[in-house]
């Protein structure tokens, strides 16, 4: 009997969490028990053959990365949520993630609005800490765990309500929930993101080489690009979009586009206009956006290469 009524409570205390997530925009929402990295020896693999490319600090966050209560000793449980953002494949300069709003400030917003609406139900003692991208956290393993989706071939979590173009953010709890059952890899006999690919960086094992990544390259790679690489950019200047845009995925999910994030962009990011931009141009266009962090320099230099692209 009191079996019974300790499930009953779980359940609800469940429920009730991801009733508030789905209020706040978020388009999906799961539990994980927290327990060591399960991804802790590819990742290793993975920075030794050099992937990492110059993104050196997930070489110093590595050890951190390997279980979650290197972040928070008493933690049990993780809700691990996704926002979803325009996924429509529109050739257009600035990636689909980059055009609404940075994504850090308002996912770390709404998680921190999601613990004060469960403290009452949890304990505000038992909440915390709010984990978004840049935290030493496999996020794309736990998201797995939490039964968000499941690992894309291109490396990218696959959700059948999201598809592969979302946010992740976690929110780590001290007590126990039941944990959400995890969704069987679907990607099938697809291999649509491997042949968008232009740079061929998508390996087995969904690795992937961020050397050669449009994506790194253009948004965190300093100093300059080999031309032979980036002749393959085609107009790109921030991001890239082409492994996730043609996720068949993307069309069958129903889960809403969270609205800060809902930019119609139109020809306000043509390459025509960007390449008219000067430094405080640059700034007003881009701020409070993903592109702010980004220099003008490393601005100046991808439009740059994107010109030369388009007029070959
Ligand atoms: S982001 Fe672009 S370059 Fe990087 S793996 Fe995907 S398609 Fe290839
Ligand atoms: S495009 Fe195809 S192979 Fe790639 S992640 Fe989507 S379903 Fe999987």
């Amino acid at each position: 009997m009191v079996r019974i009524v300790v499930i009953l409570m779980t359940v609800k205390l469940e429920e009730y969490i991801r009733e508030r997530a789905f209020g706040l925009g978020f388009g999906a929402v799961g539990f994980a028990e927290v327990s060591p990295s399960r991804s802790t020896e590819a990742f290793r693999e993975w920075l030794a053959n050099k992937y990492c490319a110059g993104m050196h600090y997930l070489e110093r966050h590595a050890a951190l990365r390997s279980d979650p209560r290197n972040l928070a000793p008493q933690a049990r449980s993780m809700i691990v949520v996704g926002a979803r953002y325009p996924f429509e494949q529109t050739g257009c300069a600035i990636s689909n993630f980059a055009r609404g709003a940075d994504y850090h400030p308002v996912l770390k917003e709404k998680l921190a609005q999601l613990a004060g609406s469960i403290a009452g139900k949890c304990g505000a003692e038992n909440i915390g800490p709010i984990c978004v991208d840049s935290d030493p956290l496999p996020e794309r393993e736990w998201a797995v765990r939490a039964g968000i989706g499941w690992i894309g071939r291109q490396g990218s979590v696959v959700s059948p309500e999201m598809g592969c173009c979302f946010f992740l953010g976690e929110l780590l709890l001290n007590i126990k929930v039941e944990h959400s059952p995890e969704i069987t890899n679907q990607c099938g006999d697809c291999d649509l993101c491997l042949k968008a690919c232009p740079t061929g960086v998508i390996m087995p094992e969904n690795q992937l080489d961020a050397r050669r990544c449009v994506s790194y390259l253009t948004i965190e790679h300093r100093g300059e690009i080999n031309p032979e690489i980036s002749a393959a950019f085609g107009n790109t200047v921030f991001g890239c979009d082409r492994c996730t845009s043609v996720c068949p995925w993307n069309r069958r999910g129903n889960a809403p586009i969270m609205p800060e994030f809902n930019i119609a962009t139109g020809a306000v990011f043509s390459l025509e206009k960007l390449s008219a931009l000067d430094n405080i141009g640059f700034k007003k266009q881009f701020q409070k956006t993903p592109v702010e962090r980004m220099s003008f320099e490393r601005f100046s230099r991808n439009v740059g290469i994107a010109i030369r692209n388009t007029k070959k």
